[in-house]
């Protein structure tokens, strides 16, 4: 019988692993997956549970809403993980790590991080997609910070996305008014 590599499981061929914060998921990174599926067989979605980050959402919530964009794409696996992310790819077949790269200020952090987990594993590759035009000014920090302050981002994050952040800032629906410097 042939002998399938780690990754090029009978059943779930080629595995990439897209580790993140997703606090919360952007369109930004629904690219990055959608792009990655045109590689790949599966692509496993894996929240980081890091709460020393003080994550605005629960894991719970944002596995609830990366779950809830993907729900019909059986190609994508959403999961959660603890601890060092060699030790949980090792659990899984996949065969890289996935991350995307918007600026040259990702690439510092990104390039350690990658060079870190080669380190730890010597198998182990990650494999960088670079941001797409519509969305290379997307990151999950900004989001909050515009939404915090009530400014739109429809359409940079899925539906359910903009009705959580407006939940969890409480946001008011105020009229627009301008404001009068003679008062
Ligand atoms: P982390 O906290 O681990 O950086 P993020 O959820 O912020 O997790 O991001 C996960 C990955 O997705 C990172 O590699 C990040 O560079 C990438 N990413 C985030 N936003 C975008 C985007 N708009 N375009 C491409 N890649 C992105």
């Amino acid at each position: 019988m042939a002998k399938t590599k780690k990754g090029e499981d009978k059943d779930m061929g080629k595995v990439a692993i897209y580790p993140g914060s997703f606090d919360p998921i952007t369109y930004g990174h629904i690219d990055v997956v959608e792009r990655a599926l045109e590689i790949f067989d599966k692509v496993i979605v894996a929240i980081a549970v890091n709460e020393e980050k003080r994550p605005l959402f629960s894991v719970e919530e944002r596995l609830h809403m990366v779950k809830a964009f993907f729900k019909d794409t059986p190609k994508v696996i959403v999961d959660s993980f603890k601890g060092l992310l060699v030790d949980y790819v090792a659990k899984t077949n996949a065969i890289v790590i996935l991350r995307g790269l918007r600026a040259t200020s990702d690439f510092e952090y990104e390039f350690h991080m990658a060079s870190m987990n080669r380190s730890l594993d010597t198998h182990l590759d990650t494999l960088f997609m670079m941001t797409s035009k519509d969305y290379f000014f997307v990151s999950s920090r900004t989001i909050k910070e515009v939404a915090r302050l009530g400014g739109g981002v429809e359409g940079l994050v899925p539906d359910l996305v903009v009705r959580r952040l407006k939940e969890k800032f409480k946001l008011p629906v105020t009229k627009k008014k301008h404001i009068r410097w003679d008062d």
